[in-house]
């Protein structure tokens, strides 16, 4: 072996390696225990392990890997790849990695607040049963056209300063021989669910009613969570037994995006490609993760936002509540939102936020001056769109009381 590290055929020792690659040998060593860079030669004799100059880039590419935090298992993956799929492997990641921080944030801050307040008394919020006034819309198969019911609520007293106002609204559209979508607000519960295939109207109202009762009894943040994840589960069990002994119950299903109003707390149950949408400061944002496959394109980098609009398999679902025994393992996301006054929601199939340019949607949810004219003003934007598919809408404006 030469001075320099240099050894026979190109090779350099793993301490010119190190310098080349400004990474420790020790870091080396410990990439070759974990598989994430071999040495290009093992001396069977004394076990030195030699590199290719050729490896430095790899090398380097390994040890920014590690800092960003990626699983061992996925930097071997993106080493292997050409340059451009491993800058599209990076940003599906990292695309995850925020929406899981962003979750655990929510889970963090209501944990904080849940036991800072854990010696203030929480008034229970009124029975839903008694309020008579929630907005139930489903116009249901076989119905013909024309606007389903659209209601409002009064306000859901919780903590004594905060209530919602609700309106929900859900129309067949100009296309579709049925409604299989559905709507629902009322003083704890906004839900909307989008049901697909032979039974999809019966999936839909069942998902929204294995949900009324989850908002009963709930006092905090750790009762919400709880009340949440039994609701997810209750409405995935409802779904399946809702098609049950149906022509190929596992064909149909619903999407289920819903929010449970607790008086200061908004939960939010969502799966499938429904989406919720928050006005707050004037500015539009979308709270759901569409679980479709054109969103999971856009996540890998390989659509755009704008191509996925029009794409083939655009209404292909990646996760929904279905019949059939391989749905067991789909679960709703549940997570927690800090409610203030002034916020604005919306909840929508994808009749309206697939079919309604963004710009027009943004527009008509800031201009309404009321739930109530928000979801007739979206309603027809979907209507002066050709009105292809089934929409249902809720709006929920949180206000001080
Ligand atoms: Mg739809």
């Amino acid at each position: 072996m030469e001075r320099g590290g240099r050894a026979a055929g190109g090779l350099v020792t793993i301490g010119e390696f190190a310098r080349l690659s400004r990474l420790s040998a020790k870091a080396l060593r410990r990439y070759d225990e974990l598989g994430l860079l071999r040495p290009a030669l093992v001396d069977p004799g004394n076990g030195y392990r030699y590199y290719d100059r050729a490896q430095v880039e790899t090398a380097r590419l390994v040890a920014w890997l590690r800092r960003v935090g990626m699983p061992l298992s996925r930097i071997t993956a993106v080493v292997a790849l050409d340059p451009g799929a491993a800058a599209a492997e990076i940003r599906a990641y990292w695309a995850r990695v925020e929406t899981e921080t962003a979750a655990r944030r929510d889970l963090a801050t209501f944990l904080i607040d849940h036991l800072t307040a854990e010696e203030v008394a929480m008034p229970r919020t009124p029975d839903d049963a008694r309020g008579g006034n929630d907005s139930y819309a489903h116009d249901g198969p076989g119905r013909g056209a024309g606007a389903g019911t659209a209601g409002r609520g009064g306000a859901g007293a919780g903590l004594g300063t905060l209530g919602i106002r609700y309106a929900a609204l859900t129309e067949r559209g100009s296309v579709r021989e049925s409604n299989q979508d559905a709507a629902y607000a009322g003083a704890r519960l906004l839900a909307v669910a989008d049901g697909f295939g032979e039974s999809g109207a019966e999936a839909s109202a069942a998902a929204l009613d294995a949900l009324k009762p989850a908002a009963q009894g709930v006092v905090g943040a750790a009762d919400l969570l709880n009340a949440l994840e039994d609701a997810a589960d209750r409405a995935s069990r409802a779904v399946r037994d809702a098609v049950a002994g149906r022509p190929a119950p596992e064909e149909s299903g619903t999407t289920l995006t819903a929010m449970v109003w607790t008086g200061s707390r908004l939960g939010l149950v969502h799966i499938g490609d429904s989406r919720a949408y928050l006005l707050r400061d004037g500015e539009l944002f979308r709270i759901t993760h569409d679980h479709s496959l054109v969103q999971s394109m856009i996540d890998d980098g390989v659509l755009t936002a704008e191509e996925a609009r029009s794409h083939p398999q655009r209404a292909l679902l990646l996760k929904a509540l279905a019949g059939g025994a391989g749905t067991v393992r789909t679960r709703p996301d549940v997570r927690l939102r800090e409610a203030r006054p002034g916020d604005r929601y919306l909840l929508c199939s994808d009749g309206l936020s697939a079919v309604v340019d963004e710009g027009d949607l943004r527009r008509a949810v800031i201009a309404a001056d009321g739930p109530d004219t928000a979801v007739r003003d979206l309603a027809a934007l979907a209507a002066d769109a050709g009105g292809p598919d089934n929409v249902a809408c809720v709006v929920a404006d949180v206000v001080a009381l």
